[in-house]
């Protein structure tokens, strides 16, 4: 695996082995690797003749100060996560690299419709500017024809394709089922920060969303709300910030079942660490 620091040495790389791959993918992570990163470039490699994974732990996407400080950034053993599962080039920048004139703002927006300002946008303003920001210079670099993000943050993968829309860039986005471990948690960089007691109430959230799941064609909405926020209620440590049942396109809460696709979305604070997840609940082809 290469590993690369800038984006001319990249550009360079890639345009070598574009003689001679068919297609490239890209799998942007902010590091701290585990099973549900693995996961995406595995099913990159299956997809993509040359596997670009980015390392890029990114200020601008981060509202929280305490988190950026604290956010694991394990390189060596990123780098060997990613040579077992045979990533072809390794992209990891400076700060400086994606943003020349970094701590001033960028000065450009993205449209990215009314969802960005829900649920993670709401709790985290400007987070979805940020990310999609990093995403398109990413993109940029990279000339990607497929990027593979994983549905564990179902709004961000919304919000990428709407970037993709908006620039009307020729890549497709891939949205992977989300890893968890045994007992159910979904797999998240930020679970190092969880001690044994955070572990086990953090799985309420799993268990509220199969709540929902299970209780959703019997129950009216309401009542499937109701069944899944009084099990995290009842559960002390975890704080909840938000528990909804959405069209699986805006986003916005669902009055009917109608929508072709209905996603439960969770976020809480449990102990110190925020943690999200979601569970589709209906999707028609
Ligand atoms: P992050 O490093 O947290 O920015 O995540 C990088 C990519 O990995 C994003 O597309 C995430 O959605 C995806 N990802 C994170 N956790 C999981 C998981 N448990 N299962 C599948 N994909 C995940």
């Amino acid at each position: 695996m290469k590993v690369i620091k800038t984006i001319s040495e990249l550009k360079e790389a890639i345009s070598t082995a574009k003689a001679s791959s068919t297609k490239t993918a890209i799998v942007p992570t902010m590091g701290a690797l585990h099973e549900g990163h693995l996961s995406l470039i595995s099913l990159a490699k299956q997809q993509a003749k040359l596997v670009v994974c980015t390392i890029f732990v990114n200020p601008t996407q981060f509202t929280d100060p305490k988190d950026l400080e604290k956010y694991p950034r394990p390189l060596a053993h990123d780098i060997e996560k990613l040579t077992q599962v045979n990533c072809d080039i390794l992209f990891m920048p400076s700060v400086l690299e994606m943003y020349p004139d970094f701590p001033t703002p960028e000065k450009w927006k993205i449209d990215l419709g009314k969802a960005e300002f829900l649920l993670e946008g709401a709790f985290r303003a400007g987070h979805y500017q940020g990310v999609t920001q990093i995403v398109k210079k990413l993109f940029d670099a990279v000339e990607p024809n497929i990027a593979f993000f994983g549905q564990k943050d179902y709004q961000q993968v919304l919000m990428i394709k709407n970037m993709v829309a908006h620039f009307q860039l020729p890549i497709e986005i891939v949205s992977c089922p989300i890893v968890r471990e045994e007992s159910g948690l979904a797999m998240s960089s930020r679970n190092i920060h969880l001690s044994d007691e955070d572990r086990q109430k953090a799985l309420v959230l799993f268990k509220a969303l199969n709540i929902a799941k299970e209780n959703f064609n019997k129950l009216s909405i309401e009542d499937t709300l109701d069944l899944s926020i009084s099990t995290i209620a009842q559960t002390q440590g975890v704080e909840l910030d938000y528990f909804t049942i959405a069209d699986g396109e805006t986003l916005e809460p669902i009055t009917t079942k109608n929508a072709t696709k209905i996603v439960a979305l969770v976020a809480a604070k449990v102990g110190q660490t925020r943690l999200i997840d979601n569970m589709i609940l209906k999707e028609l082809d």
